[in-house]
C-alpha cells in the first residue's frame, strides 16, 4: 500500500474509516482497481476474484471467499425536477443555505428558507437525499426530528396569513404527532401546480 492511498480514499470515505483501514495490518488496499470476474468453487460458493488495475499491470486473480460491494448512492430524485425542487449536480436535494441565488429566484423567494426546506415553500428534505447531509443513520434521525419544528413553523406561518399555498383557507390545527396532510393532489406537489410556489410570499 503506497502512502498516498489513504488520502485517495478520503475523497470518498469518512476520515475515521480511512484511519481504521490504514491502521489494520491485514487489510491491503487496491485503489483504482476494477473487479473483472468472480469464480465459484464446485459448491457454487465464491472461490476466486479477479480484478484489473486501472493504472495498468494486467489482471490479477486471488483466492477470495467474500465480496462486499459499495458502489455509491443514487438519490433517485429525477421526478423532483418536474416540481422545480432544486437539486445539486449529483441529484441530491438542496435546502436552506445550500440553495443558490438562482434556485431562490426561480421560485420567487427573497430570503433563505429554513435549513431543511427546499426552494419550493412547504417542501422539505431530510436524510441521505438531502444535499450535504452526513449520510448516517443518526444524521437522518436527527434531521427527521428537527424538520418537525420547521414544518410547524411553516404551517403556523400559513395560518397567520389565513391561507394555504393554493389560496384556500387553512383549516387544520397542528399538534406534535399529528399526521401531516398538506392537502396535496395525488401525484403532485405545490411546486407542480400552476402558480404553486409563486402564490406564497417569501417569508
Ligand atoms: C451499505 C451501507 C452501510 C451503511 N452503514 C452505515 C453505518 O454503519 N452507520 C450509519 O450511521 N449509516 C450507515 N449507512 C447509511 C445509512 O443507511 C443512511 O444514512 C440512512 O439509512 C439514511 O436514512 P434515510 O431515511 O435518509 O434514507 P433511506 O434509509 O435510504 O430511506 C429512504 C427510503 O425512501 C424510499 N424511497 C425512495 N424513493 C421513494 C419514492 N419516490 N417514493 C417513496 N419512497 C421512496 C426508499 O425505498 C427507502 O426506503 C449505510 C448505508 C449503506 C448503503
Amino acid at each position: 500500500m503506497s502512502s498516498d492511498e489513504p488520502d485517495f480514499l478520503s475523497e470518498s470515505m469518512s476520515r475515521y474509516l480511512v484511519d481504521r483501514i490504514a491502521a489494520t495490518p491485514n487489510i491491503q488496499i487496491h485503489t483504482r482497481a476494477e473487479l473483472s470476474g468472480l469464480e465459484p468453487n464446485g459448491d457454487g460458493d465464491l472461490a476466486f476474484a479477479r480484478w484489473k488495475e486501472r493504472d495498468g499491470g494486467g489482471e490479477q486473480r486471488h483466492e477470495v471467499g467474500h465480496v462486499f460491494l459499495f458502489v455509491g448512492a443514487d438519490p433517485v430524485t429525477d421526478w423532483l425536477r418536474n416540481c422545480d425542487v432544486a437539486l445539486d449536480a449529483k441529484g441530491f436535494v438542496r435546502t436552506g443555505p445550500d440553495l443558490s441565488r438562482d434556485d431562490l429566484a426561480r421560485s420567487g423567494r427573497r430570503t433563505i428558507p429554513a435549513s431543511l426546506e427546499t426552494n419550493v415553500p412547504g417542501v422539505f428534505a431530510v436524510g441521505d437525499v438531502r444535499s450535504g447531509s452526513v449520510k448516517r443513520v443518526g444524521g437522518a434521525i436527527g434531521e427527521g426530528a428537527a424538520v418537525v419544528a420547521q414544518l410547524h413553523a411553516y404551517l403556523a406561518d400559513l395560518e397567520d396569513r389565513g391561507q394555504t399555498a393554493s389560496g384556500q383557507r387553512a383549516t387544520a390545527t397542528w399538534q406534535a404527532g399529528d399526521a401531516i396532510d398538506l392537502q396535496r393532489e395525488p401525484g403532485s406537489c405545490r411546486g407542480c401546480r400552476s402558480g404553486g410556489p409563486r402564490d406564497v410570499e417569501p417569508r
